[in-house]
């Protein structure tokens, strides 16, 4: 099955602070080794992973400019 949108992190940009594990309504996002990953790519989809990111690591392909 594929999904419209799709959750990617940088592991390069991703500096482990967690603020996007914390925010996440879906409990989606889990610290693999020092760096996040997503569990999977059918969770709501709110993007505050995108938006909480210090470094920008987290997008989600899919959305209109
Ligand atoms: S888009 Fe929302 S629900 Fe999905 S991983 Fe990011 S914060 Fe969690
Ligand atoms: S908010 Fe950004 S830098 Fe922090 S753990 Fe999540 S992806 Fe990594």
């Amino acid at each position: 099955m594929r999904f419209r949108h799709e959750i990617t992190i940088d592991a390069a940009r991703c500096i482990g602070c967690g603020r996007c594990i914390g925010d996440c309504p879906a409990s989606n996002l889990a610290v693999e080794g020092k760096k996040v990953a997503p569990l999977t790519q059918a969770c709501i989809m709110c993007a505050h992973c995108v938006a909480v990111c210090p470094t920008s690591a987290v997008s989600i392909s899919g959305f209109d400019e």
